[in-house]
């Protein structure tokens, strides 16, 4: 499942996520995961930090443990994945 299909089936609304870089560096992937105050579906705490394409741009996106598609439950490092792009430095 990707990420969007995850948003839509839980509701979330894309208007209200954070406008994010078309081509974020990983260091502001990872700056922004710390800022992430809580995974977009559920609020936890953000394990993983992802970039959205919506009608009125790329969002940023914060998802748990639980949320984050295909996580590993031993994945500490934040995972950057994403329909714009992945980076990793
Ligand atoms: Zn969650």
């Amino acid at each position: 499942m990707d990420v969007e299909r995850l948003l839509h089936r839980h509701g979330v609304d894309l208007a209200r996520l954070d406008p994010a870089p078309h081509v974020p560096t990983w260091q502001e992937m990872r700056d922004h995961l710390a800022l992430l105050t809580g995974c977009a579906v559920c609020g936890d705490t953000c394990l993983s930090a992802w970039i959205v394409d919506t009608e009125s741009g790329p969002r940023w996106v914060g998802l748990c443990q639980i949320h984050t598609p295909g996580v590993l439950s031993e994945l500490v490092a934040p995972a950057v994945l994403g329909k714009t792009g992945a980076v990793h430095g």
